[in-house]
C-alpha cells in the first residue's frame, strides 16, 4: 500500500464517522512554546484546554511533524525520521476509549490488513478497565503489557492536562530482534499508533494528579510512515516510497548500490535522504537557516546532509539537485514545497557551498587539537565551541569525527559555553533579525522567523547542538 492510500483510508475511515479534517498546521507552531510542532494534537492544545472552542466535537488530521530529538537516531534505530507525517482523530469532551480502541483495531485490522496475530498493545499499569476493551476485541493476555507512566501517560504543560495511553504494536518477527514484545524491543515491535485518553488535571509531574477535567478527551497519533515501513515490508524509515525517490536519486549521484554499501555509508545514505526532506519542509514554512532556534535546527541538518555527503564521496554540490528530488515525490500531497522551490534550492545550495567554505577551514583546527589530544582522551568542549561559533560545524559533527579518532568529546563543557553564548545572544536579539547577512533577502519574502523556546509539550528537551 502506497503512502496516498494510507492517508486516503485513514482520513476516509473517520470521516465516515463524523470527523471533518483540518488541514496540516505549519511546522511553526502558532499557539504554544513549542520549537516546533512535533505532534499533530499541537494544533489543538488549545481545544483541549479549553482555551478555544473546537469547530466540531470531533476532528481529524493529517500533520506534518519535525522532532529534532530523533536526529542523532535517523539511520540507526530503523523506526526515527526527524520529518514525519502524523494521522490522527480527536474527541474534545465527545467520544470516549470505548468507541476509540475498537476503532483503532478495525483500522488496522480490515482498512489496512495487518495481520491480528502481530499486534501487540501495551497500557498504563493499573488502567484495567482498558485492558478489559482490547481482551474483548480477542487480545490475549501476553500481548497486552503494562507499563509506566513514562511509556504510557502523556500530559501537557505544569499544571495542566493530561492521561493515561495506550499504544499499538506491530510485531515484525525475529529477523528484527528476540522477542519479548514492546516493553523490551521497540525495534522488532514497532509502535505504529499511540491513543491518548486526556481526563485528568495533572499537577507538577505525571505521578501528581490532581482530579478529573470537565471534559473526556481523546488525541491519538498513528505515524504515516511507520506504517508505510510495515505494508511496503522496508528495513528502514526512509525506504518507504515517502523517501525511497531520494535514496535512489543518490545511488545515481554517487554511483554506488545502497543495498550493498558498507554499514557505514547506509548510515549516511539513511541521514541524507531523511534529513534533506525535513529541511525542504522547514524552509517550506519559511524557516531559514541561522545561529539559534528553528534557523539552527534547518542549519544543522543541512549540514548534516552536506558532511554524509562527503563521506559519501561526492565531492561537487549535490544538494540543489537532490532537494528537487523531494519537493517532486512529496510535492502533491504537500504543495508548499512546490510553491517555495525556488527558495528550497537556492537556499540548501547557499548553504551547502557556504559549510563547504568553513568545513575546510575548521577542520584544519579541528585536526590539529585530535592531534594534541591523548589517544582514546578527551577532546575539549571548548574546541567544538569554536568550531560551532567561528565555522558553523554542529556539535555532533564534531562529536562524531572525533569519535571516529578514538576520543570522546566533552560535551558538558560545550553546554556551559552555549548557554553563555545564548545569554548573549538574546540580550543582542533586540538589534535585529537573527538570520545570516545571505539570508536577508529571503526574510524579505518569506516573513522573519521567530524563536518561542524549546520543546515543553512532550516533555522531551531540545537541545540545541
Ligand atoms: P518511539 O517510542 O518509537 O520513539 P514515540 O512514542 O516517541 O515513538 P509518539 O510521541 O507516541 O511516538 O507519536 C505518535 C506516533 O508518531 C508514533 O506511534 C509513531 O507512529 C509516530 N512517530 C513518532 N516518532 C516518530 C519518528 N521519529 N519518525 C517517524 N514516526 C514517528
Ligand atoms: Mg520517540
Ligand atoms: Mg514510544
Ligand atoms: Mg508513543
Amino acid at each position: 500500500m502506497l503512502s496516498t492510500d494510507i492517508r486516503r483510508t485513514f482520513l476516509n475511515f473517520f470521516a465516515d464517522r463524523d470527523h471533518p479534517e483540518l488541514p496540516s498546521a505549519s511546522l511553526i507552531p502558532e499557539d504554544s512554546q513549542l520549537l516546533l510542532v512535533n505532534a499533530g494534537m499541537v494544533p489543538f492544545a488549545p481545544y483541549f484546554l479549553s482555551r478555544r472552542q473546537p469547530p466540531h466535537p470531533r476532528l481529524m488530521s493529517l500533520q506534518k511533524c519535525l522532532r529534532t530529538v530523533d536526529i542523532e537516531r535517523v539511520g540507526k534505530t530503523t523506526r526515527h525520521a526527524t520529518s514525519f507525517e502524523m494521522l490522527g482523530n480527536f474527541s474534545f469532551g465527545d467520544y470516549f476509549k470505548d468507541e476509540v480502541v475498537p476503532w483503532a483495531y478495525e483500522l488496522l485490522t480490515e482498512g489496512y490488513g495487518l495481520d491480528r496475530e502481530r499486534l501487540w498493545i501495551t497500557v498504563l499499569d493499573g488502567d484495567d478497565e482498558t485492558v478489559e476493551l482490547w481482551r474483548r476485541l480477542g487480545f490475549p493476555d501476553e500481548r497486552i503489557q503494562r507499563l509506566g507512566v513514562e511509556d504510557n501517560y502523556w500530559s501537557m504543560g505544569l499544571p495542566g492536562p493530561g492521561g493515561p495511553s495506550s499504544e499499538i504494536f506491530y510485531d515484525r518477527g525475529e529477523r528484527f530482534g528476540l522477542g519479548g514484545g514492546p516493553a523490551v524491543d521497540k525495534e522488532r515491535f514497532l509502535e505504529l499508533w499511540n491513543l491518548v485518553f486526556i481526563h485528568q488535571l495533572r499537577g507538577d509531574s505525571d505521578y501528581d494528579i490532581r482530579g478529573e477535567l470537565p471534559a473526556r478527551n481523546i488525541d491519538t497519533g498513528l505515524g504515516v510512515d511507520r506504517l508505510a515501513l510495515v505494508l511496503q515490508d522496508r528495513a528502514y524509515i526512509c525506504e518507504t516510497d515517502l523517501l525511497s525517490p531520494t535514496l535512489r536519486r543518490l545511488q545515481e549521484i554517487t554511483g554506488e548500490d545502497y543495498q550493498i554499501a558498507p554499514t557505514r555509508s547506509q548510515t549516511s545514505y539513511r541521514i541524507v535522504s531523511d534529513h534533506l526532506r525535513a529541511g525542504a519542509f522547514l524552509i517550506a514554512d519559511g524557516v531559514l537557516p541561522g545561529n539559534e532556534g528553528r534557523g539552527y535546527v534547518v542549519r544543522r541538518l543541512l549540514r548534516r546532509v552536506v558532511r554524509h555527503g562527503r563521506l559519501l564521496g561526492i565531492d561537487g554540490p549535490f544538494l540543489g539537485d537532490l532537494v528537487g528530488t523531494v519537493i517532486e515525490n512529496l510535492g502533491g500531497q504537500w504543495p508548499e514545497l512546490i510553491t517555495r522551490r525556488p527558495v528550497i534550492e537556492q537556499v540548501v545550495g547557499r548553504e551547502e557551498e557556504a559549510f563547504d567554505r568553513t568545513v575546510r577551514q575548521g577542520t584544519r583546527l579541528l585536526d590539529v587539537a585530535i592531534l594534541s589530544a591523548k589517544p582514546g582522551g578527551v577532546l575539549p568542549g571548548a574546541t567544538a565551541f569554536e568550531l560551532h561559533d567561528t565555522y558553523g560545524f554542529p556539535v555532533d559533527l564534531t562529536a562524531e569525527i572525533a569519535e571516529d579518532a578514538g576520543l570522546s568529546l566533552d560535551r558538558d563543557e560545550f553546554g556551559l559555553l552555549m548557554q553563555a553564548q545564548r545569554r548573549r545572544a538574546r540580550d543582542a536579539r533586540s538589534a535585529g533579525p537573527s538570520s545570516d547577512e545571505v539570508y536577508r533577502e529571503l526574510l524579505g519574502k518569506l516573513g522573519p522567523t521567530e524563536f518561542f523556546g524549546y520543546d515543553q509539550l512532550s516533555g522531551e528537551a531540545h537541545v540545541l547542538g
